[in-house]
């Protein structure tokens, strides 16, 4: 049973008001946690849940919000406060009311990603370590971004993915690819802020039509990276792209940097999900190697 008493006092610590919900209602659609929103009179709480032994998760992603919300380039839920309660941890956002059928603008959103990814710092990385789904993710900073992609992106995810019994072709195929990430990542691109996990279901707009950014994975790396996992699963408008390139234009060579970043999230997707993504990564790789002619 949730310890709710714990989760209000916690709410109440963190905004000096009183919390007192007249309701709690479970909400469908996360991939991980449970999510629910406590509703107290004009205020409402989002609450993501999940066993205690996750609260590093938890407190990755406020760290990773916090971080987003600073850049004041797209609307971010404000993250409250994190903690256990009994045998769960908890994590508390302002929730955010979203238009299912309202208006949205999705070249607004376009601009303000590349706002966003005009945020940067010296080197790539972070800070924080965080995670990916709920796969860890170091971000232990490095001023080279083919090293950094390579040794702490794809290296951890083939690793991964050996410990869960994919061996053989993926692991050589893998090797081969990972020497290869200097020369398919000759570009220099600024250390960006990212949200790191910008697929279709972790945007979404508000009652006003704003996009509002949530779920992140937060690093500083290849903007490019983001917009690769916007396109992994769709969801994205031709507006939205056209006001991202208008903003900030890209440069020659993205369609194959994009197969090597999304082949992160199709690792990852192999790793927690199961051998259904292990064609797709095979045939990622592949195709990245063949593109080394
Ligand atoms: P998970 O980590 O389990 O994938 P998400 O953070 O993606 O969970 O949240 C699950 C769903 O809850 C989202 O798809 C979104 O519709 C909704 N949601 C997320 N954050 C908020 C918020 N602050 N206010 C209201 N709804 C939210």
């Amino acid at each position: 049973m949730t310890d709710w008493h714990s989760i209000t006092a916690a709410i109440t610590a963190a905004t000096g008001q009183p919390c007192h919900p007249q309701s709690c209602q479970e909400l469908g659609g996360g991939c991980i946690n449970r999510a629910f929103v406590l509703r107290d009179g004009a205020q409402a709480w989002f609450v993501k849940l999940n066993s205690a032994r996750r609260l590093a998760m938890f407190t990755a992603e406020a760290a990773g919000l916090e971080a987003l919300a600073m850049a004041e380039a797209l609307r971010v839920p404000r993250p409250l406060c994190a903690g256990t309660a009994g045998d769960e941890a908890f994590l508390v956002l302002k929730f955010i009311a979203f238009g299912r059928a309202g208006p949205r603008s999705p070249a607004t959103a376009g601009h303000q990603l590349a706002a966003l990814h005009r945020q940067t710092q010296e080197r790539f990385g972070w800070q924080h370590d965080n995670f990916i789904g709920a796969t860890p993710q170091a971000n232990a900073v490095d001023s080279d971004w083919a090293r950094f992609w390579q040794e702490r992106r794809l290296r951890p995810q083939l690793d991964l993915a050996r410990a869960r019994g994919h061996g053989g072709r993926l692991q050589e195929r893998g090797e081969r690819l990972l020497a290869a990430c200097p020369a398919l990542l000759d570009h220099d691109p600024p250390p960006a802020l990212l949200h790191g996990d910008l697929w279709g279901g972790n945007l979404a707009y508000d009652q006003d039509g704003q996009a509002v950014i949530f779920d992140p994975a937060t690093y500083y790396g290849d903007r490019e990276a983001d917009l690769a996992m916007t396109e992994l699963f769709g969801g994205f408008s031709a507006d939205f792209y056209a006001a991202y390139r208008e903003a900030w234009p890209l440069e020659p060579g993205y369609p194959v940097r994009r197969d090597l970043y999304n082949l992160y999230h199709v690792l990852n997707h192999l790793n927690l999900f199961g051998a259904g993504y292990l064609g797709q990564a095979q045939a990622m790789i592949d195709r990245l190697l063949a593109a080394l002619g």
